[in-house]
């Protein structure tokens, strides 16, 4: 595996794996890498001759009082478990290398940011849609990996990728889970061990919502009222717990179509989302 810290040495490098006819599948992440990370790898690894993941704690896609600094980091691991995956390149800018000077421009995405975690997290994606065109400037990939579990991310990429006619493939991996159903997280670490087991709660609630509406129900307001209870037994904050079309994510009178289902709960050091997507009618594959 090559490491290397600079935009320049990236860019160079991608530029050649490309000249000589090389695919390269890109996984952006901000480290402190667990299985979840690796899946989106071990796609890439499968379809691509080249992976190239960063690791990059964006710091433009932080909002003041949020976890910045407190975000988890652990390079060496990091290193380790990149280079076990399988991943060939793994780049690992600091901050002033990837915001060199005042900004001249920034990406500002106009829809399918004015809810869930782009209502309560305010520039947030214009930050992950800033740093993701400049990585994809650097790494110049064939395709790019993201998880589900940041649904809205999926989303917001998706628009970013068609808007500005970037020839790379979006490819949306599923969210890889816990044995009791807790969405992998670099955040789990920040949960207390008494909020560590009511954490499950939110893929419990995600799953009553999906029983809800194979049993018939297509009132989102009925749904999220259920949900909300669930979550409500937690010691969290709840920050959203909604019902939208996917990925357009539009509120809905009545559910029909693509709809994702996703919730946020804010705990004492941890802010944990989660999501699913059902299709109406139900298709036989979705797992309720
Ligand atoms: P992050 O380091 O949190 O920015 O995540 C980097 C990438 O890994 C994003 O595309 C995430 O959606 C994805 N990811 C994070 N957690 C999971 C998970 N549990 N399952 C699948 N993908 C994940």
């Amino acid at each position: 595996m090559i490491e290397v810290h600079t935009a320049k040495d990236i860019q160079k490098l991608a530029k050649n794996y490309r000249k000589k006819g090389k695919t390269i599948g890109f996984v952006p992440t901000m480290g402190f890498l667990h299985e979840g990370h690796m899946s989106l790898v071990k796609k890439a690894r499968k379809d691509n001759d080249i992976v190239v993941m960063s690791i990059f704690v964006n710091p433009m896609q932080f909002g003041p009082g949020e976890d910045y600094d407190a975000y988890p980091r652990d390079l060496e691991r990091d290193r380790t478990l990149a280079e076990e995956g399988g991943v060939d390149v793994l780049f690992t800018p600091g901050a002033e290398e990837m915001y060199q000077q005042e900004s001249t421009v920034i990406v500002n995405v106009k829809k399918r940011t004015d809810v869930l975690c782009g209502r309560s997290r305010e520039g947030h994606f214009d930050g992950v849609a800033t740093v993701l065109t400049k990585l994809f400037n650097l790494t110049s990939p064939t395709r790019v990996y993201f998880g589900m579990k940041d649904a809205q991310q999926v989303a917001v990429v998706d628009g970013l990728l068609n808007d500005f006619f970037m020839d790379i493939e979006l490819i949306p991996v599923d969210t890889m889970r816990e044995d009791d159903g807790l969405a992998k997280s670099s955040r789990n670490v920040n949960l207390s061990a008494s909020e560590r087991s009511e954490a499950p709660a939110l893929y419990q609630a995600l799953q009553q919502g999906a029983r809800l509406i194979r049993e018939g129900e297509r009132n989102p307001d009925a749904i999220k009222k259920e949900i909300r209870t669930l979550l409500e037994k937690t010691s969290g904050v709840i920050d959203y717990a909604d019902i939208y079309s996917y990925p357009d994510l539009e509120t809905m009178e009545t559910l029909s179509g693509k709809i994702i289902i996703a919730v946020a709960v804010q705990f004492s050091k941890a802010r944990l989302i989660d999501n699913i997507i059902v299709n109406i009618p139900l298709d036989q594959k979705e797992d309720l």
